[in-house]
């Protein structure tokens, strides 16, 4: 009786897996005849969602706003538990680096966590010129809380490629320098796409990383070596979703607009 049912299961699973190959036969034939009329080509679904490019405050009608000038609520410190020190300016709605006594970090970082992500942000540096090389209006946004795109006053002011403005930190130059004179608002778009890692904690894909700096492509589809480090090679320690951060690098770089759409 046993064998009678192994039998039965094992023609009925050759049976399946017979089904399921003349399947991707089938299909396989069907990419190798050339199509004769338009509509053998044609798809009519998925339908992709309307989203309306200009919604509120000129925001993609879909996208998280995580700072449009009226306060800091997506926001708060990095390290440690204070109240995020960064000054809120109403006059254009913008947030500017800062740290009050007893602060040494004021890097600040999103309540809520990402992973891949498509960021628009704008950016200007002090429109006061101090310092040289690194230290003009540093700061920095951070995917995943662990990796750099640059941000950098480098007009007349010349730094190692890896570590100027729209670098991937120490280790991708930009391909272009696109940024607007000192103290106008430049633009990043970002296309993120975060790493995977398996459940022994070994990296099974790169994440990826495309930068728009006011419209002009200086990363295109990077693929992210590890963290971003300022001293030692990238690290590829396994982690999930994580916020985004703002840099505090003593400069006082500020911020408007910053808008987060989803892409997992
Ligand atoms: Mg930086």
């Amino acid at each position: 009786m046993k064998s009678i049912l192994i039998l039965l299961i094992s023609l009925l699973l050759f049976r399946c897996n017979k089904k399921q190959s003349e399947e991707v036969i089938k299909e396989e034939q069907k990419e190798l005849i050339e199509p004769t009329k338009p509509e053998e080509t044609e798809l009519y679904e998925p339908v992709p969602p309307s989203v309306s490019p200009k919604g509120q405050n000129g925001v993609p009608s879909d996208a998280m706003v995580l700072f449009d000038g009226s306060n800091l609520d997506e926001w708060e410190m990095a390290y440690g538990n204070d109240e995020v020190t960064w000054i809120l300016n109403d006059d254009d709605k913008s947030m500017t680096v800062h740290r009050t006594d007893g602060v040494k970090n004021a890097t600040i970082q999103t309540k809520k966590v990402f992973g891949s992500v498509q960021l628009h942000m704008e950016w200007k540096s002090p429109e006061e010129i101090k310092g040289d090389g690194q230290h003009r209006g540093n700061s920095g946004v951070f995917l995943q809380g662990t990796y750099e795109v640059q941000i950098l006053d480098n007009n007349d002011n010349d730094t190692y490629v890896n570590g100027q403005v729209g670098a991937i930190y120490k280790q991708s130059v930009p391909l272009a320098k696109a940024s607007v004179p000192t103290g106008e608002w430049n633009t990043y778009d970002i296309i993120y796409h975060a790493p995977e890692f398996n459940e022994l904690g070994e990296k099974t894909k790169s994440a990826t990383i495309t930068v728009l700096h006011n419209g002009v492509l200086i990363q295109d589809h990077f693929e992210i070596k590890g963290s971003t480090e300022y001293i030692g090679w990238p690290n590829n320690s396994a982690h999930g979703k994580a916020p985004i951060k703002l840099q505090d690098h003593g400069d006082a770089v500020s911020y408007r607009n910053i808008w987060v759409r989803e892409l997992d």
